[in-house]
Parts: C-alpha cells; sequence; structure tokens
C-alpha cells in the first residue's frame, strides 16, 4: 500500500517538475539571453551567458545526486536530456546575441534619452522623443533681466531671452 503511495507522488512530482521545466525553461532561455544581448561585446554579457549554462550543467548534476541519495530508479534521463538542449539551444543563440554589434551611437544625441539630435533645425533643440529642453547640451538657466522668463544665461552681460534681445547691430540701451 505504501509503496503504491510512494510511486504515486514520485509520479505526480515528476509530472510537476515536467510542467514547471515547460514554463520555466523557455523563461531562464530568454533571461540569459536578454543579459547577452543588454551586456553584447562586454565581458559581461559572456559571463551572464557562462553563468546561465554553468547553471544548467549544475542542475544536470543534481538530478543526478538527489536520485542517488533518494535511491530513485533513472527512469528518467528524460529530464536530462531536456536540460541538454536547453543548454545547447540557450548557448547557441545566447552566443549569436552576445557577438551582435552594439546600438549605432547618435551623432549628436539627447542628453536623457540618447535620440539623434543631428540634423535638426536647432543646435541645442528640445529633443522630440522625450521632450528634454536644449538635450543637446546643458544649458545654465537664468531670469530673463528684461521678463524674468528662464532664459539660457549669459555668463558676460545681462540675461536677455530672445524676446528682449536687442536687434543685432543695436547697441543695448
Ligand atoms: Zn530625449
Ligand atoms: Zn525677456
Amino acid at each position: 500500500m505504501w509503496v503504491v503511495h510512494a510511486g504515486l507522488i514520485i509520479d505526480l512530482f515528476a509530472s510537476l517538475l515536467e510542467g514547471a521545466t515547460l514554463i520555466l525553461f523557455p523563461i531562464y532561455a530568454l533571461l540569459v539571453w536578454y543579459a547577452c544581448l543588454r551586456w553584447r561585446r562586454q565581458l559581461m554579457g559572456v559571463a551572464a551567458l557562462l553563468l546561465g549554462l554553468a547553471l544548467i550543467g549544475l542542475l544536470a548534476r543534481l538530478d543526478i545526486a538527489v536520485r542517488q541519495a533518494l535511491h530513485l530508479p533513472d527512469n528518467g534521463p528524460l529530464f536530462r536530456f531536456m536540460l541538454y538542449a536547453e543548454a545547447v539551444i540557450v548557448a547557441l543563440v545566447g552566443g549569436l546575441l552576445v557577438f551582435l554589434p552594439p546600438r549605432k551611437l547618435a551623432k549628436v544625441p539627447c542628453r536623457r534619452c540618447g535620440y539623434e539630435l543631428h540634423g535638426l533645425d536647432e543646435a541645442n533643440p528640445t529633443c522630440p522623443e522625450c521632450g528634454t529642453e536644449f538635450a543637446a547640451i546643458k544649458v545654465e538657466l537664468a531670469p530673463c533681466a528684461g521678463c524674468g522668463l528662464q532664459t539660457p544665461a549669459c555668463i558676460e552681460g545681462r540675461t536677455l531671452c530672445k524676446a528682449c534681445l536687442p536687434p543685432v547691430g543695436v547697441p543695448a540701451a
């Protein structure tokens, strides 16, 4: 009777494990691949891939150890076969991702979001992507001496906004 129960529990455990691997394996692979892509062409990306593979190897060793410790029959090399298949897939795709060229850098990146500002009308525009003012170069703002509007500070002389600035060629009063 007890043997039957134990058999049932092991069967249940095995099917639970199978169900979990169906969900966990793809999630695990995606996590490793994300790290490869995130730190591609960097030591960190290679390290993430190696760590990802090492953990799969460790799980395979653990599977053997647990079976031996519990004197379970090694009736299912299936789990280890799935682990090895997972390792191969993770290694192949991760290896490709980690060597992808890094994202092309913008000539004139936005200070906040990195959006390409090169080619826009103004030299130091408001970023069309994230709305940061003076997105190319940080500008110290000061109130305009004429109207009080926040405007790029003038290093020499009075700070004046565009509207209060005297026309070019005419000296300020
Ligand atoms: Zn931006
Ligand atoms: Zn003004």
